[in-house]
């Protein structure tokens, strides 16, 4: 039977509306009811199973408590959630999952051998993706009950969950219909059904599955061992290996959030799909928060700033590479300017200075900068005596980002980095380090970020000679403890290492965090040895042998875009007075002093700041000060009869602060300082 037919014939089962369902909430279909029959049946039979185990080994075991204290407890009886409440009642209520062992166990499973036990709550981010993960059944369940969905597959996510399930070949999920299926989520949570783990054989669960053709095909594609693993809850059973929360009453607040279209891709061919995803939380209180963090970041969203302050656009011509207008370039300006100097200094002799000031005038598709340095370290004999070599570039770089990831300044096809590489002897590696993270923290400091540093340690499969990666780590650790910010362990786990981190290379992670506390990752500290080994680099040593020297890799704004979009975010709009594109603006009082003003707005221009005029008489002189405020001008200078006889302007700040009458030109000085020391309050300090 094909989808189509099959799915009409459960529609027809299950769309009578029962009289118990006040709201329009049809009759579960045949095909569930039948369903969770065989499940109870299932259910029971192991409940009495595992409780004929517990009685007949009685054997003890023993658990080790997070905090080291020792328990003991009864095989294929205890569960976690018994001992959590032994520990405290707080600790139970809060528990997601619990992990046994280092496998991720629910709280409800009874242990069966000598355990360490550790306990998940929403806190962390395993514990989020049990949360979401859990309440990804539910929405199923809604979907199953509300809409006859044919459940394929509901996924956790880095902020949420959503669930793919099958309607027919036509019918797709309206945004209308949000609303009435979130209703039976929060319904199912109310009810605090819990979920209960089963295992099933294979023939149990082609059963069970019968009347869901994506659930059998994984099954036969997934399932390789005599027995997997179901979940029953409420009326759902659905093929998941867990672990979940006890009960949906866990989920105290509920919201789905899209409904788009996505596609079944397994064997066979491609089925459409529906999605809906959706965010949850343990209280009412969070999913609050959340909902106006949300408006908050969606006001300060940096491509709405930079639509709105006329800061950049895309172009569907160039998907992928941003267009700077006047403002914006200013902005970037003033961003590289800022991490170019020091790095002049820090980066001596050798900066590289050949990248074009504007991506579209190059034609090089460079896709990073560490070849580049390399082969400018090898173009001619090197000594001891140049080392440490400093290259930093802040050339164009291409990247072949997917058309379906790129999104604002995040990710572009198109961006230059503030990429430098030092090429050292292995006994600078110390120092070098300790200069990388001084001037991260000097640039993070006046960027008004804060900054948690991870040290990510050598992965299990490395190449090359121990003993090196055990000196460099060290190195590393030396250079972290004597910089005296907090630093973390990485280790560096086969399985919990990310994707960026090559065998080649340690890593110092920095995850920054803006003004709003949202996390970044922009800067980064490389450690490579390969590099200069498949490059071949070499020097002449003090003793006269040639010698490999080390590469670092450092980053500390990373991409110059994504940066500028971080910053736009961070400030909402209201850049500090450095970065701003909207630095001053004059108003004169009446057309008599337009003259003046045209005179004070080329003064500041000619100074170098950003100042504009709004001379529009046909709006009173509050409306224009208030217009000039909304928009984030960090300076009025108004100006009228006295102010243009005695050559002053008289200041405001955007915040709506008087700041009195200034002569025009030591207005001007006073500016130029707080430029150019780059203070993050100039109106305050003025
Ligand atoms: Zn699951
Ligand atoms: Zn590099």
């Amino acid at each position: 039977m094909g989808l189509c037919q099959r799915w009409r014939r459960l529609r027809l089962s299950g769309l009578q509306t029962c009289r118990l369902h006040t709201a329009a909430v049809p009759a579960p279909p045949q095909w569930l009811a039948e369903r969770l029959g065989l499940f109870e049946e299932l259910w029971t039979a192991q409940v009495k199973k595992l409780a004929s185990v517990a009685q007949k080994e009685h054997r003890t075991i023993k658990i080790s408590l997070p905090g080291g204290q020792r328990v003991d407890a009864v095989a294929w009886s205890t569960t976690p959630y018994q001992l959590a409440q032994q520990i405290s009642s707080t600790l139970a209520d809060t528990a997601v999952a619990a992990q046994v062992n280092g496998e991720l166990y629910d709280l409800e499973r009874p242990l069966e051998t000598d355990s360490d036990l550790r306990f998940l709550t929403f806190s962390s981010a395993e514990g989020k993706a049990v949360f979401w993960h859990s309440s990804t059944h539910v929405l199923g369940a809604a979907a199953e009950q509300l809409l006859g969905a044919v459940l394929c597959r509901g996924p956790s996510t880095e902020c949420g969950f959503y669930h793919d399930f099958f309607l027919g070949k036509e019918r797709t999920v309206r945004g209308s219909e949000l609303p009435a299926l979130e209703r039976i989520c929060q319904e199912l949570a109310a009810a605090a059904q819990p979920f209960r783990r089963l295992e099933a054989s294979q023939d149990q669960l082609r059963q069970l599955f019968k009347d869901n053709p994506f659930k059998l095909r994984l099954i036969e594609e997934k399932v390789t061992g005599p027995t997997a693993i179901v979940y029953g809850c409420g009326m759902l059973v659905d093929l998941c290996r867990g672990p979940h929360l006890r009960h949906t009453g866990q989920i105290g607040g509920l919201k789905l959030l899209t409904n788009s279209s996505s596609l079944w891709r397994s064997s066979g061919a491609p089925e459409p799909l529906q999605r809906v995803s959706g965010i949850s939380f343990p209280t009412m209180e969070e999913l609050r928060a959340w909902e106006e963090g949300r408006e908050e970041a969606e006001l300060r969203d940096h491509r709405r700033i930079g639509k709105a302050q006329e800061l950049f656009f895309f172009h569907e011509l160039s998907p992928g590479s941003c267009f700077f207008l006047p403002r914006g370039t200013r902005v970037y300006n003033a961003l590289v300017a800022f991490i170019r100097p020091p790095d002049s200094d820090r980066l001596s002799s050798s900066l590289s200075d050949h990248a074009p000031s504007h991506p579209a005038d190059t034609l090089a598709l460079k896709p990073m900068n560490c070849p580049a340095h390399c082969l400018m370290f090898a173009h001619r004999p090197r000594s001891w005596r140049e080392l440490p070599l400093r290259l930093a570039d802040f050339g164009a770089l291409h990247r072949a980002e997917a058309s379906g990831s790129l999104g604002g300044l995040t990710r572009l096809r198109c961006f230059q980095q503030d990429d430098a590489h030092i090429f050292c002897a292995p006994d600078q590696l110390e120092t070098e380090i300790q200069g990388c993270l001084d001037f991260l923290r000097s640039v993070y400091t006046v960027l008004g970020f804060s900054f948690r540093l991870a040290l990510s340690t050598r992965p299990s499969s490395f190449l090359g000679e121990p003993c090196l990666w055990d000196q460099a780590e060290q190195v590393l650790q030396r250079a972290l403890e004597e910089f005296g910010e907090p630093w973390e362990l990485n280790p560096g786990d086969g399985a919990f290492y990310g994707p960026k981190a090559s065998v080649s290379l340690l890593q110092i992670d920095v995850h920054l965090r803006d003004a709003l506390g949202r996390p970044h990752q922009c800067g980064t500290i490389q450690l490579d040895f390969q590099l200069p080994l498949r490059f071949d680099l070499q020097y002449k040593g003090q003793a006269g042998a040639p010698e490999h020297p080390v590469v670092i890799h450092r980053a500390v704004l990373g991409s110059v875009e994504r940066m500028l979009g971080v910053l736009a975010e961070s400030c909402g709009g209201k850049w500090p007075l450095w970065l701003s594109p909207f630095q001053v603006v004059v108003i004169p009082v009446g057309t008599e002093q337009e003259e003046y003003a045209r005179e004070a707005q080329r003064r500041l221009q000619a100074a170098g700041l950003v100042c504009d005029l709004d001379a529009n008489s046909g709006l009173t002189l509050s409306r224009r000060v208030r217009r000039a405020q909304l928009a984030h001008y960090n300076f009025q200078f108004v100006v009228g009869q006295k102010e243009q006889s005695k050559r002053t302007v008289n200041i405001r700040t955007r915040d709506n602060c008087q700041l009195g009458e200034w002569d025009l030109t030591e207005a001007v000085q006073r500016l130029l300082e707080l430029q150019n020391t780059r203070v993050p309050n100039a109106e305050q300090v003025f």
